[in-house]
């Protein structure tokens, strides 16, 4: 059998990755694109079916080309008027159901199979479950039982969802709407964070005929702002200082948007000026620094960063409004879980009396879990076993410039998008995953290509520059 490499996950990140790599490895080489949700291209993100659950980058940056950014705006361009009907354009940009993003993806993968003389790309249905060093690579194991050689493998299961809540029977998970069809529809719910995925799960509740009071919590109740039209500001001239203190970074910031203002400019435009240089900001900053950003700073930041679509902003704002949406700063103290219904414990951020809230269902919509609490069989294989170990401050996986993962028995296993989200902080949209995908794939090309013996590391000198 012709050489293999594995790619574990088909979401955006293993499958950009798979396609780059049918492109860099030499032709007598294969790929294994092992996906355990059945839906190949789709991933957490592109797998909903809610037109109503928009794309949060604009189309224009949602290419999953680095070298050809008009890809997925001119693919949509192409699409019969029916079948764009959801397609929202709006003064801040275009905005696409996340729905007709997975399909793009999946029509790529397709092409790939299908334009192959002899197929090189392999699918495979079903989950990963351990990686075993043997001579000349790995076995990899499937949960159904059947085993693999392959040379390497490139680990892209995304974000890791972790216990965001204290547990609960009556817990609700936001990536499988269907569930939220069997609430009564009109005794509360709780979701319990208020970034983008509150706003997808508002989205799906009300899709699904749930008229009653939506409680969403989190530690400083912030929402997502909204995307606006943006003009190109230049990244900030940062002195050393500057990195070495969040306090001066932050103030350093705070002083280039109002300089903005000053000009007649948005904040927005001084947000998505930092973002090409924001890998780089991330890892100049020491540990106490960084773990200061995570403590602090990291809610403010994602509401400016990971901004909503004008319609799911609008539609957030209107129900806030109407009062079927309460947006509330606080912790949840304790969960008593009864037949049909959980009373919660939240203590109000800044002071005040515990409240007591009665709810049927409670949403986890977190976002982004930790390796040490996760239940993922495979990851936990790998650290077990050595081949893996935890990222900074527990966010995904350690791995080096070159994407390499790090641990005592690591060998030719490689990591990209969010699992890298403790080394380079900005790795979890696709302007950033799509540089890692080409750059993983020709990493990988490069290492297979040379003699066992004589594995030679090449530096990925765009990582710090990731955007
Ligand atoms: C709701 C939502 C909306 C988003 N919207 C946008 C947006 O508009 N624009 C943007 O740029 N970014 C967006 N993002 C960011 C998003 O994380 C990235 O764009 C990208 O989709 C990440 O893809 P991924 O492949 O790394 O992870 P995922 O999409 O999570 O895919 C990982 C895949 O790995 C599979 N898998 C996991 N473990 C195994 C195993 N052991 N064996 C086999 N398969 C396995 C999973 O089933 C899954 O399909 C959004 C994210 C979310 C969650």
């Amino acid at each position: 059998m012709n050489p293999v490499i594995a790619v574990v996950g088909a979401g955006f990140s293993g499958s950009m990755a798979a396609l780059h790599l049918l492109a860099a490895l030499p032709r007598s080489w294969s790929v294994l694109l092992c996906e355990k949700g059945g839906r190949f291209g789709r991933g957490l993100a592109y797998g909903t079916q809610a037109s109503d659950h928009l794309l949060n980058l604009r189309a224009a940056n949602m290419s999953a080309y680095p070298d050809r950014p008009q890809h997925f705006a001119d693919w949509l361009g192409r699409l019969p008027e029916a079948e764009a009907s959801d397609v929202v354009a709006t003064p801040a940009g275009t905005f696409a159901p996340r729905a007709l993003y997975g399909r793009y993806l999946a029509e790529l993968l397709t092409q790939a199979v299908v334009s192959e003389g002899a197929p090189r790309l392999h699918l495979v249905h079903d989950a990963v479950a351990d990686l075993v060093p043997v001579a000349g690579g790995y076995r990899l194991r499937t949960e159904g039982g059947t085993s693999y050689a392959v040379a390497g493998a490139v680990l892209a299961m995304g974000n890791l969802t972790g216990p965001g809540a204290p547990p609960s029977r009556h817990r609700l998970d936001p990536w499988r709407p269907d569930a939220f069809g069997r609430l009564h529809p009109d005794r509360p719910v709780l979701v319990v964070g208020t970034g983008l995925t509150m706003v997808d799960a508002v989205a799906s509740l009300r899709g699904r005929g749930f008229s009653g009071r939506i409680v969403a919590l989190s530690r400083r109740g912030l929402v997502p702002k909204v995307h606006a039209p943006t003009r190109a500001w230049p990244v900030p001239d940062l002195a050393a200082a500057d990195l070495a203190s969040l306090t001066r970074l932050t103030r350093r910031i705070r002083a280039e948007i109002m300089a903005a203002r000053q000009a007649g400019r948005d904040w927005r435009d001084v947000i998505d000026a930092l973002r090409p240089i924001t890998t780089y900001l991330w890892r100049s900053l020491p540990p106490r620094e960084q773990a200061r950003f995570l403590r602090h700073l990291r809610p403010f930041w994602d509401v400016h960063r990971h901004r909503a679509a004008p319609p799911a902003a609008a539609a957030i704002a209107a129900e806030i409004a109407a009062g079927g949406l309460e947006v509330r700063a606080g912790r949840i103290l304790a969960i008593t879980d009864g037949p049909s219904e959980a009373v919660v414990t939240i203590r109000p951020r800044g002071g005040g009396p515990d409240a007591a809230l009665t709810v049927q269902g409670i949403i986890d919509a977190t976002g982004i879990g930790r390796v040490d609490e996760t239940g993922d069989p495979l990851l936990r294989r790998l650290v077990a076993n050595g081949l893996a170990r935890p990222g900074p401050f527990g966010l995904g996986l350690a791995a080096g410039d070159d994407y390499r993962l790090r641990g005592p028995q690591a060998g030719r296993l490689w990591t990209l998008g969010p699992l890298l989200r403790g080394s380079l902080w900005e790795c979890v949209a696709v302007p950033d995953i799509r540089n890692q995908a080409a750059e993983v794939a020709a990493l990988v090309a490069a290492l297979v290509a040379a003699p066992l013996a004589g594995e030679v590391e090449r530096p990925a000198p765009s990582l710090r520059q990731a955007g």
